[in-house]
């Protein structure tokens, strides 16, 4: 089972994290300080991510992070943070960690992110077993298939690619000269018109309502997202 480390010192926050987890098919193990935190992890070697809040009573996330990386340089690490601004402060903290998230966020974000870190970490094991799974979708990337709720969804080659992209960079917003570059190639002469099309086309076999979509979301002058 892939087991993820939660550690944030107020309740609901982490109640909310750990039933979305749970939901997503994850094993967790919960702390509310980071001395607690770092005690679990001992009992628990298996933990492929840990989730770390920055703000706590005691040692601070960056310190448990910190001390994480001292024996630990296999462990995905995602902080918690509050509030975006605090970026550029936070960035320069974060040596040890891999990903942040901040807060508030929705379970679609936070479980995409973790799954994300699984499948780098090869904790899921997710890549190499040939499937990537963000609910409600399972692509395999073996016979190269999508099932949306359990329903195969019949997609062209190129739209396979476009969702093998999306769902390897959840959360990720890629410019239509990226998306062109990845699947496309970059030999490909073609206009960027190609990709609003492919993904106007996809929408339709993949989103509840493609006139509102909610998975391939669209960055304005940008590009596109994919959900959350
Ligand atoms: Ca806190």
């Amino acid at each position: 089972m892939k087991k993820v480390l939660v550690l944030e010192d107020e309740s609901s926050i982490r109640s909310f994290i750990v039933i979305n987890l749970r939901r997503a098919g994850y094993d967790v193990v919960e702390a509310e300080s980071g001395e607690e935190a770092l005690d679990k992890l001992k009992e628990n070697p298996n933990v492929r991510v840990a989730l770390l809040d920055i703000m706590l009573p005691g040692i601070d996330g960056f310190e448990v992070c910190r001390r994480i990386r001292v024996t630990n340089s296999h462990i995905g690490i995602i902080m918690l943070t509050a509030r975006s601004q605090e970026m550029d402060k936070i960035t320069g903290l974060m040596t040890g960690a891999d990903d942040y998230v901040t807060k508030p966020f929705s379970p679609a974000e936070l479980t995409a992110r973790v799954d994300a870190l699984m499948r780098r970490s090869g904790g899921g094991g997710e890549e190499r077993s040939g499937e990537i799974r963000q609910d409600p979708f399972l692509l395999n990337t073996r016979n190269r298939t999508l099932e949306k709720g359990g329903q195969r969804i019949k997609l062209t080659q190129v739209e396979y690619a476009i969702m093998k992209m999306f769902m390897e960079n959840p959360g990720k917003a890629l410019s239509r000269e990226e998306i062109l570059d990845l699947v496309w190639g970059r030999d490909y002469f073609g206009e960027l018109k190609i990709v609003d099309v492919n993904i106007r086309r996809l929408r339709l076999k993949i989103e509840d309502n493609a006139t509102n979509p909610t998975y391939i979301t669209t960055v304005w002058g940008f590009g596109y997202k994919w959900g959350f």
